[in-house]
């Protein structure tokens, strides 16, 4: 009564309040569907996911990267001040919200800041972020209020690799390495690594007024957004997508006349060391990435099969970002790869997976219109027993609303397994299991304790 009451006058409210654009968004509210841009990722997707985090995992614990769990919302200062208040996802792109305790908060909107934050807070590079390098892995949902369409979302998976304390371009071939060999391990097929520099705080100032001149002495071809943001940061109409812009950018003098003798000595170095490890890539001198922290090399995996979307990883090196949010000198090179965009291209290129997990077994219980409940008595027990030893196990009910099947609709649901154990009145009686190998047709009576020795053999 009360509950209804609250929504009564929650509802007066709402249209008293109408003006409010956010009012008319909400009359539109179908609470049986996700928000725009948040999707489900059902089981016959997320089978497909765990094999790619699997993937991830190995790869990165070859590479000497431990996993690490970060919180999925952060002080917002660490964003505007890390990831830098002239990109999009500062600009527009952030979820931000005051908690109770009237803090604004942000939902991550990429992992590279909070993994930083968390390595000055617990000192994981050493007391002043200096001292030994501390190489980390995490993944989860990211947040950003993009428009969404294929292969973008509001709500979006990455896998994130960060080394940090190491300023060297060994690092930075080690970063691009380890994302290649995880797609090389995936599967992925009909890749090109794009690399760049785009200096340092040493030399980019020269070359940002070079690029601004540039574009300034062409600003009547330029789209809005790039107008609007040249002074702040002309290097982002480099990289614009919309054609007016980019055929003005093509002709952009080239950063690479503009890199200090460190920058462009690191640059050589990252180049010579994949091309030592034998990864063709290709250079771009318009690649500046939407994230103002990168110094030195940014890079990117582009698919051939992805369309508009088609970045499944970029990253690069960002050795002031510890310095922006406040902390010491801590040098950083990382990526972020798009779980979302992984799963998508490997099923357009029918990639296997793996198999698709099944049950190794199906207790079926020869219970025909009830004639022997205590089989299914026996089956439950069975079944809890064998997935506790570790053998994954199914039975009737479980993978349908309808317990209580016929003994042929139990088999068929058996089908996908290595195994039947059957129990019917006969084996209740003897104390027996029947034990079909699906595979053989091939059928042995075992006694009802020794099933797990007869599976594991
Ligand atoms: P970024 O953090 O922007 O450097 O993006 C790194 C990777 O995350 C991209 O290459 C994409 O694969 C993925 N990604 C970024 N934004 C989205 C999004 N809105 N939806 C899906 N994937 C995304």
């Amino acid at each position: 009564m009360a509950l209804k009451r609250g929504l009564g006058q929650s509802l007066k409210f709402l249209k008293k309040n109408k003006k409010y654009g956010w009012v008319s968004a909400m009359e539109d509210i179908d609470s049986r569907k996700a928000p725009r841009g948040v999707r489900d990722i059902l089981p016959a997707e997320s089978w497909k996911w765990a094999y790619v985090l699997n993937v991830a995992a190995g790869v990165t614990a070859h590479f000497g990267y431990s996993e690490i769990h970060l919180p999925v919302f952060e002080h917002t200062e660490l964003f505007t001040r890390g990831v830098g208040d002239t990109t999009d996802i500062v600009e527009k792109e952030m979820y931000t919200f005051t908690d109770r305790g009237g803090r604004s908060l942000t939902l991550r909107p990429e992992a590279t800041a909070g993994m930083v934050r968390a390595a000055l807070e617990h000192g994981l590079c050493g007391d002043r972020g200096q001292g030994r390098a501390s190489k980390l892995w995490c993944w989860g949902p990211m947040f950003r209020y993009e428009r969404p369409q294929k292969g973008r979302y509001r709500q979006f998976f990455q896998i994130d690799v960060e080394c940090l304390g190491l300023p060297g371009p060994a690092a930075d071939v080690e970063v691009i390495a380890l994302s290649a060999e995880m797609f090389r391990r995936l599967g992925l097929k009909n890749l090109e690594v794009v690399v760049n520099s785009v200096g340092c705080p040493q030399c980019r100032p020269q070359y940002r007024k070079v690029l601004f001149d540039y574009f300034m002495s062409r600003k009547g071809g330029l789209c809005e957004t790039c107008l609007g943001r040249l002074e702040r940061n002309p290097l982002r109409a480099l990289d614009c997508k919309k054609p007016e812009c980019s055929s003005i950018a093509d002709d952009a003098p080239s950063v690479y006349e503009h890199l200090c003798e460190e920058c462009a000595a690191h640059f050589e170095e990252v180049k010579a060391g994949l091309t030592r490890l034998s990864f063709p890539h290709r250079l771009d001198k318009r690649l500046v990435r939407g994230l103002d922290y990168y110094t030195k090399t940014a890079y990117e995996v582009l698919s051939g099969d992805l369309g508009a979307q088609n970045a499944v990883c970029g990253g690069g090196r960002y050795d002031n970002l510890s310095e922006s949010i406040g902390g010491p000198h801590l040098p950083g090179v990382g990526f972020a790869a798009g779980m979302d965009r992984i799963v998508m291209v490997m099923e357009q290129q029918g990639a296997s997976f793996r198999e698709k997990p099944q049950s190794q077994v199906y207790v079926v219980a020869q219970d025909d219109a009830g004639s022997c409940p205590e089989a299914r008595g026996a089956a439950q027990v069975l079944t809890h027993r064998l997935r506790t030893k570790g053998i994954a196990a199914e039975q009737d009910g479980g993978d349908s609303v309808h317990a209580a099947r016929s003994f042929k609709a139990q088999m068929k649901s058996a089908a996908g397994a290595a195994w039947a154990c059957i129990i019917g009145p006969e084996e209740l009686a003897k104390n027996l299991v029947a034990l079909k190998n699906l595979r053989t047709g091939e059928q042995i009576h075992v006694p009802f304790e020794d099933v797990e020795s007869h599976l594991k053999t």
